[in-house]
């Protein structure tokens, strides 16, 4: 027994020695670059001790959004292995979410796991033998595992147990030393995760609502917002290298757990492109662990003698250029930073709260800001945006022709100087900028949205004023009212298309993709037009003038894969729900609807 407590001492001692030195190791890593945003903190914004620990309730305990996945959730609290087979790269390739995954590592784990149990087992069987523990009822397991071992006696019984508390000791230790050292120390950081992820409130008033999908972080520095009308010298414009990350930043990347549901959702993976938010965070995830004997190295002497792979990856770029070899070479080559249409289906997807947009967006601004480096597609946008305050380059003025023609005046908030809405206004109509701006699109498309949704207001006889389109959907959590509008449009009849709702698939346009050109894979709105048109609807309704517009030449586009003329009409009218509705408020006008794009 002493033998036994000395060398089970002398293994949790150095177990515990080496997980120790391997977290504190982490931790440095992780708290040596910038500091988180105040937000973070239990009292920021809609964050509060109750919506930290529901947050940990819905996601760690329940695993909320593993369920929303209705069969592959609960088959996968039934049978996770099941789904892996299912799912496996070797036959379904980019298709499956475990493309590109370390599935040999989640093996090993399930053999440790089988370990803990079976070394268990071994020794309680044992122990029943000695009789040093008796069970009245209900350890059937121990209680078989003791019969299989009776045979032999109660000493060769004593031997196997003193063998199997060691080996019970070895294997738990050892898989503690083991999760620390591999992808699998999500086990202990995504809790943390949870607990630290941007909280809000949806559109509904109810909180709790991933931050990383709504309104965008303004750019941080030291922990503090950039002003940018009187930037600092030393302010940091986004991230240009991994050291630019704030500790939640790398505490998102050694929280994933490679399950792939971001990437299945992904519209630039599901396109063909190189972009997969899974592998994005994996290969930011890798680069940040091999470059932190780089990072925390105390002084450039002590840099120089790493060894080489390891100054190879402190020199190696976050971000690639537009040429193949610095492309090679990068972190994150630059057509995955590019590719992205901040649609948020990953941050919406990730069941431990990773938030990939923050991460996307603070790579572009850096290389925006700071690199001046771009498509160069977006040129004339961003100049357009530095110059006249909108992508198409209109001006100020141009914000009001929109209302030409209308039957009636559209009262604008602020055209008097005004500082806050009379009283009795009930409702501020935010246009945006494609509803007031893209007269030139699909036949005035966009800015018919906006004339119906006016028009409709005005028949209402409610007070309004026109602000300047909220996103619905995803990140104000809307999917019922636009399908309940729809629904109550007599002789409609609404078919919902097989990805919807929180699964939604982007049009194409977000991410500033409305004026990129796509030239790898297949174009997402010709993706998305297509599976609306499988549906053989009369009408495809969004409630976007940007999914109006990507939409129209989505439907043109397979239009034109089926011989159709370019220049004609599309076989389908897209539309928006308010023309759909100021249709429905004109009987002269007939009309029929099959079919909601989002
Ligand atoms: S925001 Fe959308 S396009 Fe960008 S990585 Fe996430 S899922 Fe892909
Ligand atoms: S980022 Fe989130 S959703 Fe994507 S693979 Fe990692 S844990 Fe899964």
């Amino acid at each position: 027994m002493a033998v036994r407590t000395v060398l089970g001492l002398v293994t949790t001692v150095v177990a515990l020695a080496i997980a120790g030195c391997r977290v504190l190791y982490l931790y440095r890593m992780a708290t040596a670059g910038q500091p988180a945003e105040p937000e973070r903190t239990i009292g920021g914004a809609a964050r509060t001790l109750g919506s930290v620990v529901r947050a940990e309730v819905a996601e760690g305990l329940v695993q909320r959004r593993l369920l929303q996945w209705t069969v592959p959730g609960l088959a996968r609290l039934a049978a996770f292995a099941i789904i892996r087979w299912r799912n496996t790269p070797q036959t379904l390739g980019r298709r499956s979410r475990f493309f590109g995954s370390h599935l040999d590592a989640a093996w090993l784990v399930l053999f440790m796991i089988f370990n803990v149990v079976s070394t268990l087992l071994l020794y309680r069987g044992a122990q029943i033998d000695t009789g040093y523990v008796r069970f009245e009822r209900g350890a059937y397991a121990s209680d078989a595992v003791a019969r299989v071992l009776a045979p032999p006696g109660r000493d060769a019984n004593t031997v196997i147990e003193h063998v199997g508390v060691l080996l019970a000791i070895g294997v738990v230790f050892g898989f503690l030393v083991l999760v620390v050292h591999s992808k699998h120390l999500h086990i202990f950081t995504a809790p943390l995760d949870v607990a630290f992820a941007r909280r809000r409130s949806d559109a509904a008033g109810a909180q709790g609502v991933p931050g990383a999908l709504g309104a965008l972080q303004p750019v941080y520095s030291g922990g503090r917002p950039v002003d940018f009308e009187d930037p600092g010298e030393d302010d940091l414009l986004g991230r240009g290298t991994i050291a630019d990350f704030t500790w939640k930043g790398v505490l998102d990347l050694l929280s994933c757990t490679e399950c792939g549901r971001c990437q299945s959702q992904c519209p630039a993976w599901n396109t063909g492109k190189p972009l997969s938010p899974k592998l994005l965070v994996m290969g930011l995830r890798d680069h940040a662990l091999a470059r932190a004997p780089y990072a925390l190295a105390a002084d450039d002497q002590a840099r120089a003698a790493l060894p080489e792979a390891v100054r190879a990856e402190g020199a190696r770029p976050l971000v690639g250029a537009p040429d193949a070899d610095e492309a090679e070479r990068a972190v994150v080559p630059f057509d995955v930073l590019w590719s992205c249409t901040t649609c948020g289906a990953c941050v919406n997807q990730c069941p431990v709260d990773i938030e990939h947009l923050d991460h996307i967006v603070g790579m572009r601004r850096y290389q925006t800001l700071v690199e001046g480096a771009f498509p160069a597609e977006a040129e004339v946008m961003l100049r357009n945006l530095e110059h006249a305050g909108d992508p198409w380059g209109r001006g100020a003025s141009a914000r009001a022709e929109w209302m030409t023609g209308l039957a009636f005046e559209v009262p604008v908030f602020g055209a008097n100087g005004e500082e806050r809405p009379p009283d009795d206004v009930e409702y501020l109509f935010w246009v945006g900028c494609a509803g007031v701006l893209d007269d030139k699109a699909q036949n005035d498309k966009a800015q018919n949205t906006s004339r119906a949704v006016a028009t409709l207001v005005h028949r209402a006889g409610v007070r309004y004023r026109v602000l300047g389109a909220g996103d619905l959907g995803r990140p104000d959590q809307i999917f019922a009212p636009p399908r309940e509008v729809l629904g109550a449009v007599p002789g409609t009849r609404v078919v919902e298309m097989a990805r919807s709702g929180e699964r939604s698939f982007c049009c194409g346009a977000g991410g500033a993709r409305m004026w990129m050109d796509e030239t790898i894979g297949e174009r997402i709105n010709t993706h998305r037009a297509r599976e609306a048109l499988d549906l053989t609807p009369d009408l495809v309704a969004a409630a976007c003038p940007f999914c109006i517009v990507m939409l129209t030449d989505g439907v043109r586009a397979v239009d034109a894969e089926n011989g159709a003329d370019a220049a004609a009409d599309p076989s389908v009218e897209v539309t928006d729900i308010a023309e759909v509705l100021l249709r429905a408020c004109a009987p002269a006008v007939p009309h029929t609807l099959e079919g909601t794009a989002r």
